[in-house]
């Protein structure tokens, strides 16, 4: 999509320091981390937020879970956090479908 930062970042329009890629879905380090360890993985299907997700979507999320598992086995990971911010509300900032994964310090729960 035109004008969408992640769709740039996933046609290498836009450089980005890469932790995984396949065909369906891009992971790279998160400009900003929040913890240790960040990072993002995008489906490469344009998909403006998690709002939109239905039925049709179930094996890509299923897909990215199980990628985010294998990162985590790679980098040696057995505790980690996947948060996807859902609306401005939410703290969503680019909307387009991503999952932050948190790893390397303790979590607070609730989340703010
Ligand atoms: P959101 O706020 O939508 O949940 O998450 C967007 C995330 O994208 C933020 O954590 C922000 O730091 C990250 N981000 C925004 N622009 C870029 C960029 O150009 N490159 C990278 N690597 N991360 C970005
Ligand atoms: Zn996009």
């Amino acid at each position: 999509m035109e004008d969408c930062i992640f769709c740039k970042i996933a046609a290498k329009e836009i450089p980005s320091r890469p932790v995984y890629e396949d065909e369906l879905v891009y992971a790279f380090y998160d400009l900003d981390p929040q913890a240790p360890t960040h990072f993002l993985v995008i489906s490469k299907q344009h998909i403006a937020s998690a709002l939109d997700l239905t039925d049709e979507h179930a094996a890509l999320v299923g897909h990215i879970y199980a990628v985010i598992a294998q990162i985590a086995r790679q980098l040696g990971f057995d505790s980690y956090r996947v948060v996807t911010n859902c609306g401005e509300s939410a703290g969503q900032s680019v909307f387009h479908l991503h999952f932050h994964v948190l790893a390397g310090r303790d979590m607070a729960w609730p989340p703010g």
